[in-house]
């Protein structure tokens, strides 16, 4: 603020002196206009002396008393006349210095007998003379200046200092300063006209011009000094108000949750982007329209709803409220909780439609794991009461038939419990998964050879391995159980049997090695490619086709492959099979010496 009122300040200041200093130069143009017109009353001055002198040579008396030649006539003459000196003879002489002259020769019978010069002289009667004629301003005054004497109507004074009376200038005379401006009489050097007026005079009238604009200027600023003092901690506030409202809107816009306010008329007020994005509806559609236009199944889900009396207040709502949304086709789940205020109930929701999927699959899972615990601990608790209870009487290939049954339900169970225990050390991170280069032909011979041992004659398992194949990096155990449950997955879903290809090759980058199982199965609709990978996620949850499974053996797939830094796909078109590729890199070494195709 002060640093406002200082140049303000200086500002009243300047224009104040400014307006002094105008009123001073406005004084000398007074003074110069009345010098001009009491230059006009002493040329007047001149002509009335040259009148008199031209009239007085005329006259009878004079003519003959110039003529008569008596000296005592002539001066009796002057006296009565006043300001005329008579001058017998051909030549007039010099004139007086302390006065102008206008002379008229005296003609007597053709004769220049003498001479009449009619006197203005430099007195105080001709300058109080002039001042009368002039019609002087207010407070100037005329005076002559003769040497270092000063002559006024009333008094003749000594300059006691004077400066160059240029335009104007200053002047001392008996005691008194003055502002003057001067022009010279009749070419006489040292004689001039001046018009003056009072130094003191002149400063009254530059203070009085400046003082009132100061006083009004600095009162302004003194005004508007409380005003905005008076003012500041109201702006200061408002500016701080303004600045939470605005840090408020950034957070609302900002916030990963969707809010929207309803009035107490039912009108949504305010509905953020995230609100938005999770919805789909966009705040134009929705502000200020009814929420139960607006907002699909509104006021089934407002009865829902809890809403406290304030932020955090447990007593009047037990937690948020998850309901579905149908929003263009779609079913969303929100955790959705309100909060009322003075002017509506702000509603704050969060997505949880893929918790909410989660929870589904998990108790599918649920359900599905204790049926695919349950059959063979049913098959093998069978098998052991048979030879316990009938053993001695049961033949060779009866007795092989149920142990063989023991073995293949025990190896079920035992993989299910492996896919369960990784399932959780995926989850937890826990799961050790190293990185070293191996060989990616001799394992999936090994993978190849020992699947074939337990598949029956309806099935053919083909193994292609493009020749020169770099080593692989990866965990060769994982890779091994990724391949293995790619190979099991194939051989489960194609019932009727048919061909399954295992291939291994460079991808065309030639960065990584792809490995390939291809089946004639059942296939998988476009849809679904995606969502197989998804944990717990089964295309036949409810086993209509009596394919059994726990929805993990995919999902384990993908996160061993991302774990050595590949990537897992699926290719398929329903009814023609499905091709499972995934990808891993290559070790940075020497590519292993090139092996002969090898095809079976
Ligand atoms: P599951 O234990 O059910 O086999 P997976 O995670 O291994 O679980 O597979 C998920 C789902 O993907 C299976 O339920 C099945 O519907 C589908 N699927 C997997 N492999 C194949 C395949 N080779 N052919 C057709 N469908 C498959």
């Amino acid at each position: 603020m002060l640093l406002l009122a200082l140049p303000l300040a200086v500002a009243v200041w300047t224009f104040g002196n400014y307006a002094a200093r105008r009123e001073r130069s406005n004084a000398d143009q007074r003074l110069a206009a009345g010098l001009t017109a009491a230059a006009g009353a002493y040329r007047n001055e001149l002509a009335g002396a040259a009148r008199r002198a031209r009239r007085l040579a005329g006259t009878e008396p004079v003519q003959r008393t110039f003529f008569g030649g008596r000296g005592g006539n002539l001066r009796r003459i002057e006296r009565e006349q006043g300001n005329v000196k008579l001058v017998r003879g051909t030549s007039p002489g010099s004139s007086p210095p302390s006065a102008a002259a206008r002379t008229v020769p005296v003609v007597a019978r053709g004769h220049t007998v003498g001479w009449v010069v009619a006197l203005v002289p430099f007195d105080r009667g001709t300058v109080a003379r002039l001042t009368e004629a002039a019609g002087l301003a207010e407070g100037q005054r005329l005076a002559i200046a003769r040497g270092s004497r000063l002559i006024l109507a009333t008094s003749t004074e000594m300059v006691e200092a004077r400066s160059r009376l240029g335009h104007a200038g200053d002047l001392r005379a008996g005691g008194l300063g003055y502002r003057a401006v001067a022009m010279p009489l009749n070419g006489r050097a040292g004689t001039e006209l001046l018009a003056l007026q009072r130094r003191s005079d002149i400063e009254a009238a530059a203070s009085s011009a400046r003082w009132p604009i100061i006083g009004v200027g600095f009162g302004l600023i003194a005004a508007l000094l409380a005003i905005a003092y008076s003012l500041a901690p109201a702006i200061a506030r408002s500016r701080v108000t303004r600045q939470q409202r605005d840090q408020a809107e950034h957070v609302l816009d900002h916030v990963g949750d969707g809010i929207f306010l309803v009035d107490h008329e039912g009108l949504v007020r305010l509905w953020n982007p995230a609100a938005e994005a999770i919805t789909g509806l966009r705040a134009g559609a929705v502000c200020n329209r009814p929420a139960a236009e607006t907002i699909p199944d509104w006021a089934q889900i407002a009865a829902l709803v809890p809403v406290a009396s304030k932020p955090g207040d447990r007593g009047g709502a037990l937690g948020a409220e998850t309901v579905p949304l149908d929003i263009a086709d779609e079913e969303l789940w929100l955790s959705i909780v309100g909060v009322s205020l003075a002017d509506g109930t702000v509603y704050a929701f969060r997505d949880v439609t893929r918790e909410r999927r989660l929870e589904e699959l998990r108790s599918e899972f649920v359900a599905t794991i204790s049926h695919e615990l349950r059959t063979p601990l049913a098959s093998l608790h069978g098998a052991a009461l048979t030879l316990r209870e009938h053993g001695e009487g049961l033949d060779d290939w009866t007795r092989h038939e149920l142990l063989d049954m023991i073995a293949v339900q025990s190896r079920r169970l035992a993989d299910l419990i492996e896919e369960i225990l990784v399932t959780g050390q995926l989850d937890s991170g826990t799961l050790r998964v190293v990185s070293e280069a191996f060989d990616a032909e001799e394992l999936v011979w090994n993978v190849a050879s020992t699947t074939r041992l337990r598949v029956g004659d309806e099935t053919t398992i083909g193994v292609s391995i493009a020749p020169g194949l770099p080593q692989v990096t990866g965990d060769a155990e994982r890779t091994r159980q990724v391949l293995t449950n790619l190979l099991d997955n194939a051989i489960k879903y194609s019932p009727d049997g048919g061909r399954i290809d295992i291939a291994v090759d460079r991808e065309p980058e030639g960065e990584r090695i792809r490995f390939m199982v291809r089946d004639e199965g059942l296939g998988i609709p476009l849809g679904e490619q995606e969502r197989i990978f998804e944990k717990f996620y089964r295309l036949d949850p409810n086993q209509r086709r009596g394919i059994g499974g726990s929805g993990l053996g995919l999902y384990i797939c993908r996160e061993l492959v991302r774990s050595m830094n590949g990537r897992i796909w699926v290719r398929s078109d329903p009814g023609e099979g499905a091709i499972f590729v995934f990808e891993l890199p290559v070790a940075e070494r020497v590519p292993a010496p090139a092996s002969s195709y090898a095809a079976s």
